[in-house]
C-alpha cells in the first residue's frame, strides 16, 4: 500500500478528479502548428504578441527545434511554432482560437507544415483544495499560470515544494501530509502564483490600457518584468524606480485620458 500520492497528472489530472476538485476558476484553451520561419522571425527570442485588445490571451511565435530525421539528425534551421493562447471569461463566449490562429498565419504570410494542435489549460485557484489527507497535487493537476498558461518553471518549482513536503512529513511518521497548502503558500511557486493570479485583471481586463501604457512609458517596469521573467534577481531598486516610473504614467494617464498605445 503506498503511504502517499502525489498527483502530477496534468491537465486532466485523473487524481484531481477522484479527490472531487473543481475544474477551477481559470481555463484556457490554446492552439499551434509548426510552420517554417520568416524573413520577420527574430530566431533568438521568443516573441509574445498581446496586441489583439478583444483577446484575452496572446498569440505567440516561439522557434522550435525541427523533427529529428530518420536518422536521428536535426536540421539546423529551427521552425517556429506559432499558437494563439485565451482565458475564457465568466460568461462570455469563447473564440475560436483555431480561426484567429488561421487568420494569424494569414496576415503573416505564414504556411502551416501540419494541422493545428489543440489544448486545454486550467490556471491556478488559491482557494482550491491542492490535495487531501496523504495526496498532494502538483504542476497543471494544481493550476499553473493563468496569465499566459505558462507552467513549465512552475511544475518543477511545485516538484522541489512538494517533494521537500513529502519528505519531512513521511520522515517524522506523517502520513496524512498536513500543512501542505500552507508551504505552497509560502514557497516561491504560491508568491508566484498569486501574483499572476492578481495581475489576470490588470492585463485582460479593465486596467488594460493603464498597464500597455505603462509598460510603453517605462524602462523600468520592463527590465523589471523580463528579469523576474527571467528567472533573474529583481533588486528593490529596480521595483522602487519601476513603481515611481508607473506612478507618473498613471497621472499622465489621468491628466490625457487612457488612451491605448501603439
Ligand atoms: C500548446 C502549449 C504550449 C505551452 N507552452 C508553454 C511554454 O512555452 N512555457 C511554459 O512554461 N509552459 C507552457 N505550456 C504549459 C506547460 O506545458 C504545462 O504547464 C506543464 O507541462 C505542466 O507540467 P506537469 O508536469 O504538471 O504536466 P504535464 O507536462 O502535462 O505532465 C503530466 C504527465 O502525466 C501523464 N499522465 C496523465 N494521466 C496519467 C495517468 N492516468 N497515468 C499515468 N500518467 C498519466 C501524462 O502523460 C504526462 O506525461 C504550454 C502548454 C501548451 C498546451
Amino acid at each position: 500500500v503506498a503511504r502517499a500520492l502525489v498527483g502530477a497528472d496534468g491537465v486532466g489530472s485523473f487524481v484531481r478528479r477522484w479527490l472531487g476538485a473543481p475544474r477551477g476558476r481559470f481555463s484556457a484553451q490554446a492552439v499551434e502548428v509548426d510552420t517554417e520561419p520568416l524573413p520577420s522571425d527574430e530566431l533568438g527570442t521568443l516573441a509574445f504578441d498581446l496586441s489583439d485588445a478583444e483577446l484575452r490571451g496572446y498569440a505567440w511565435d516561439f522557434p522550435t527545434p525541427s523533427p529529428a530525421t530518420s536518422a536521428g539528425a536535426r536540421d539546423a534551421t529551427p521552425l517556429v511554432c506559432r499558437g494563439v493562447y485565451e482565458l475564457a471569461a465568466e460568461g462570455a463566449p469563447r473564440r475560436d482560437v483555431g480561426a484567429l490562429l488561421e487568420r494569424r498565419l494569414r496576415e503573416q504570410g505564414a504556411r502551416a507544415l501540419g494541422p493545428p494542435r489543440r489544448y486545454a489549460e486550467r490556471g491556478l485557484c488559491l482557494h482550491e483544495p491542492l490535495g487531501a489527507p496523504g495526496v498532494l497535487l502538483v504542476g497543471e493537476a494544481a493550476g499553473v499560470d493563468p496569465v499566459l498558461g505558462e507552467g513549465i518553471a512552475q511544475a518543477i518549482f511545485y516538484g522541489a515544494t512538494a517533494g521537500a513536503h513529502l519528505a519531512a512529513s513521511l520522515a517524522r511518521g506523517d502520513e496524512s501530509l498536513e500543512g501542505y497548502r500552507d508551504v505552497v503558500e509560502g514557497a516561491r511557486i504560491g508568491l508566484d502564483l498569486r501574483a499572476r493570479a492578481l495581475a489576470v485583471p490588470l492585463v485582460y481586463d479593465g486596467a488594460r490600457a493603464l498597464v500597455e501604457r505603462a509598460l510603453v512609458g517605462s524602462a523600468s517596469l520592463r527590465e523589471l518584468g523580463a528579469r523576474y521573467f527571467g528567472g533573474e534577481r529583481v533588486g528593490r531598486g529596480l521595483v522602487a524606480r519601476a513603481a515611481l516610473e508607473v506612478a507618473l504614467e498613471v497621472g499622465r494617464a489621468a491628466l490625457s485620458g487612457p488612451s491605448r498605445p501603439t
